[in-house]
């Protein structure tokens, strides 16, 4: 027997669930709306915790989505340090770690996602962390501003944190598997160009290893060892290795799950397997009508949009999430990246602008077809981008050719 009952259950402290929460009310949701989250924080922005907040130039609160009193104004109820540890999808209910069940008429998971932990020799010393909430950046601040930092992993994560800890005075080698930073995303050339603004500021790249143990003495880290023999000395250490979505409720509760991609499995209205149950974010794997496949993006406004995207089905409109997947990166102020896409494999790259001006795109064509585009200072490219995504249209070489010609008007290409 349920303690209470509320029209929307939200799971998850995070963008996707306040997002969700948000569009509900603009769309005129008048029943209760119950937001459970598991951190002591009201739901905020992570991309800070990489660059202004690990900086130090910015306060949580400048992170949270809306301050407490727009909660209060909306009628959201937020419970922080609460987690939903049972969910029964037949009798619709969930069971909270303050013992309360709460029955429901439709609810999201966005449990989010967690870091890939590295389970090499050492990985237990003092100094070594992963970033993932406020209290994992200022560790990081504290610990590693000034002094000789080893970041793991040559992508975002890596590469922005090596980025503000080298403005904040530390010395930062980046130890990456991949022969070039970001390339894996972005192909070898665009990372050529993010690699040398990294190295151009002193950041050393030791590419193409794997990490192979930490050394210390017994408590702190002291020492790094590549696969190749390579021993880096290190204050301090930052593993980006990735994130695995957070799928424990999920599983357990018998919602259908995507072995491939990770996740939960969604149609292209957010839908889970279970009836008035959608999920939404980092844990959403969902069939992309843009994208013409299964995708699931880990990226700040994926999450926003899938909020809004829900919250419209839970009103009863019919919706189908047609959203083409963008997100944002900035390497301190040295380079600030934006991409569509996502692109899982391409067969030719062409390049708008130029690579030595600083300002360019880059699109990744499969078969005729724009699968991603990256812009580095031209933002509006990427309008273009989008639309030939979500065309599906196979472009013939010619037009395919025109991309790349900063003189030919984007909108002439492709089917209008
Ligand atoms: C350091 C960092 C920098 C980033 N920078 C960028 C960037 O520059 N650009 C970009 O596009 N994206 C960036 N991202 C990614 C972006 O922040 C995420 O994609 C986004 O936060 C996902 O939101 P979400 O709501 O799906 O999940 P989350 O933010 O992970 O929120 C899920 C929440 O649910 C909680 N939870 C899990 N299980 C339960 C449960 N059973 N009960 C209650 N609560 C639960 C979790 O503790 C978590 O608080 C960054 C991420 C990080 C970590």
């Amino acid at each position: 027997m349920a303690d209470r009952h509320v029209a929307h259950l939200l799971i998850g402290g995070g963008l996707a669930s306040a997002s969700c929460a948000r569009w509900l009310r603009e769309g005129g949701a008048e029943g209760d709306i119950l937001l459970v989250g598991r951190e002591p924080d009201l739901p905020y922005e992570r991309p800070p915790l990489s660059k202004e907040y690990l900086a130090g130039s910015s306060a949580r609160e400048d992170a949270f989505y809306r301050p407490l009193s727009w909660y209060e104004e909306q009628r959201i109820e937020v419970l922080q340090r609460t987690s939903v540890m049972k969910l029964d999808v037949e009798a619709r209910e969930a069971r909270l770690s303050t013992k309360e069940v709460v029955s429901f008429d439709t609810a999201l998971v966005a449990t989010g996602a967690n870091v890939r932990r590295l389970p090499v020799d050492g990985a237990q010393l003092e100094g070594i962390s992963y970033l993932r909430a406020f209290g994992n950046a200022e560790q990081i601040r504290a610990e590693a501003a000034g002094r000789r930092v080893v970041l793991i992993g040559g992508s975002y994560i890596g590469c922005e944190v090596a980025a503000t800890l080298t403005q904040l005075g530390a010395q930062c080698t980046i130890v990456m598997q991949e022969d070039v930073a970001l390339s894996r995303t972005f192909g070898l050339d665009a990372g050529r160009f993010f690699q040398s603004r990294l190295e151009e500021h002193g950041i050393r790249l030791v590419a193409g290893v794997s990490l192979e143990r930490f050394e210390g003495d017994g408590e702190q880290v002291q020492r790094v060892v590549t696969s190749s023999g390579e021993v880096l000395d290190a204050d301090a250490v930052v593993i980006g290795a990735g994130v695995a979505p957070d799928v424990m409720l999920a599983r357990s509760a018998g919602l259908a799950l995507d072995e491939e991609l990770g996740g939960i499995a969604c149609d292209e209205r957010l839908r889970t397997s279970a009836r008035g149950i959608w999920a939404a974010g980092d844990v959403a794997a969902y069939d992309s009508v843009v994208n013409g496949r299964r995708v699931r993006a880990e990226h700040w406004d994926v999450a926003l949009q899938h909020g809004k995207t829900v919250a419209r089905s839970m009103l009863g409109e019919d919706v189908v999430h047609d959203v083409v997947p963008y997100f944002f990166s900035d390497l301190a102020d040295w380079a600030s990246l934006e991409y569509v896409g996502p692109a899982r494999r391409w067969d030719r790259e062409v390049v708008r602008g130029s690579f030595e001006s600083g300002e360019f795109s880059v699109w990744y064509v499969d078969e005729g077809r724009v699968e991603g585009a990256l812009s580095v200072g031209r933002s509006d490219d990427l309008d273009h981008a989008r639309r030939l995504i979500a065309s599906r249209e196979a472009l013939d070489d010619v037009s395919v050719a025109r991309l790349g010609d900063a003189a030919t008007d984007l909108a002439q290409i492709g089917a209008r």
